[in-house]
């Protein structure tokens, strides 16, 4: 064992795993930015009180948070999530509304690592502020659901809830507490303490012990006012004229405390259920305020760059990219050759590659059929006195020929075209 290895949920991702992660993002962004979302890069750590302002009440801010004191005093977190952070900059720099933002990072909080969860972890998201409208809902829901698409998932479900406004779920959260206080005896002990902490969270209990009562807990569609029920009903609407299936799901809370009215869940069927959101949004009409701006309504959602990458493992969608060289140059005349036949390859877009060390003809060859090169393109000594090439099919059979060099780059393309 090597003396030092990742830290307990970190990893490194190699290629061409990140060759896939990395697409995965390009994707997001070819999905949201035509629809006028700009790149948002926040910083990855804040002042400590940006997070805070998630709630008091949640797991993230009490007991996940990566925060330190820096040498200038200041006490700092490293992001758990970026919505604060966005909304921080939209506090800061005022611009226009609706501002229409997307972002790509990592993310930090100290859970228990498992798969499908780690301490970083990477999210893609938007953010729409200053837009009330229930169609801003719709857009940003049919974009997620868009870009599941994109990336070929099938096993994905669209969960959706309004946790109406503020005083609503004020009332809710009463009624709630009074109905699991009154039953306390019956909850797992897990769900009496979080109970005491915010009775919200008693609904997401996965614990057999806590089914019924969870099942017969008062549903917040029960507190809404008519002006919530009407946002709901047009967010719902809005997504069946766009073809987005969803399930209602009245017991749909999420991780933050921030959320007001519409809120959302992304779930696969492919994952585990303890672990099976690959992604999550809703409405924080507050959280500007909190953060010391003007009110402002806002909308947006997470999803999860590592569990959605897992959901397509399980799925067989979204297949890593081909990383193989399109032509492997094998030069027996000492390593020049292959230097300036790589370089005038790759000068033209095409993905070159060479061995080091002046290795055998046979030694070159190996490690051009284990490159999984389409082509090999051999210079010997014959070759480079006479200005030719061979050019040697290496995938699907096919005779080799002896080009003319000048014609190198045309005889490549033909070989290449599908
Ligand atoms: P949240 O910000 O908690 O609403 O999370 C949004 C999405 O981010 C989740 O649906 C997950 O896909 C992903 N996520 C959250 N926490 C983790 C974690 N610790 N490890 C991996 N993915 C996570």
């Amino acid at each position: 064992m090597p003396e030092f290895q990742t830290s307990p949920g970190t990893r490194d991702i190699l290629p061409p795993e990140s060759t896939r992660f990395r697409e995965l993002v390009r994707i997001f962004a070819d999905v949201v930015a035509p629809a006028g979302y700009g790149e948002i890069i926040p910083p990855m750590f804040e002042d400590l009180g940006v997070f805070h302002r998630l709630g008091e009440a949640t797991d993230v801010v009490t007991k996940e948070m990566y925060d330190f004191v820096d040498k200038g005093g200041r006490h700092i977190a490293l992001r758990p999530e970026q919505t604060a952070s966005v909304v921080r900059a939209f506090v800061q720099h005022s611009p226009l509304v609706p501002w229409k933002v997307w972002y790509a990072g990592p993310n930090f909080r100290y859970e228990k690592p498992q798969l499908g969860r780690y301490r970083q972890f990477d999210q893609v998201g938007v953010e729409v502020l200053g837009a009330n409208d229930p169609y801003v809902d719709v857009e940003v829901i049919a974009l997620a659901w868009q870009f599941y698409e994109r990336l070929g998932l099938r096993r994905v479900t669209l969960l959706l809830n309004s946790l109406g406004n503020p005083d609503e779920r004020r009332r809710y959260v009463d009624a709630l507490a009074a109905h699991f206080t009154a039953n306390a005896d019956a909850l797992s002990a897990e769900s009496r303490v979080t109970l005491q902490r915010n009775p919200l969270r008693v609904l997401d209990s996965k614990r057999d012990q806590d089914a019924a009562l969870v099942e017969a807990a008062p549903k917040i569609a029960e507190f809404w006012s008519d002006g919530t029920a009407a946002h709901f009903e047009t967010v719902c609407t809005g997504l069946q004229a766009l073809g987005v299936p969803y399930t209602l799901a009245p017991r749909l809370v999420r991780g933050l405390d921030y959320y007001r009215r519409t809120t959302f869940e992304f779930a696969s069927d492919a994952l585990e259920s303890a672990q099976n959101a690959v992604g999550g949004g809703g409405r924080y009409d507050g959280l500007a305020e909190d953060l010391g701006g003007a009110p402002t309504p806002g909308i947006g959602f997470a999803l999860g760059v590592d569990r959605t990458l897992l959901a397509c493992d399980l799925e067989g969608a979204f297949a890593a990219p081909d990383l193989a060289p399109h032509v492997f140059v094998v030069d027996t005349t000492g390593g020049r050759e292959a230097l300036i036949v790589t370089n005038e390859l790759r000068a033209a877009g095409l993905r070159a590659d060479r061995a080091f060390e002046n290795r055998s003809m046979k030694s070159q060859m190996k490690a051009a059929d284990r490159s999984g090169a389409a082509l090999a393109v051999i210079v010997g000594t014959n070759e480079r006195d006479t200005d030719t090439v061979v050019v040697r099919p290496l995938r699907d059979g096919g005779e080799q020929t002896v080009i003319p060099r000048v014609a190198l780059l045309d005889t490549v393309r033909k070989h290449l075209e599908p």
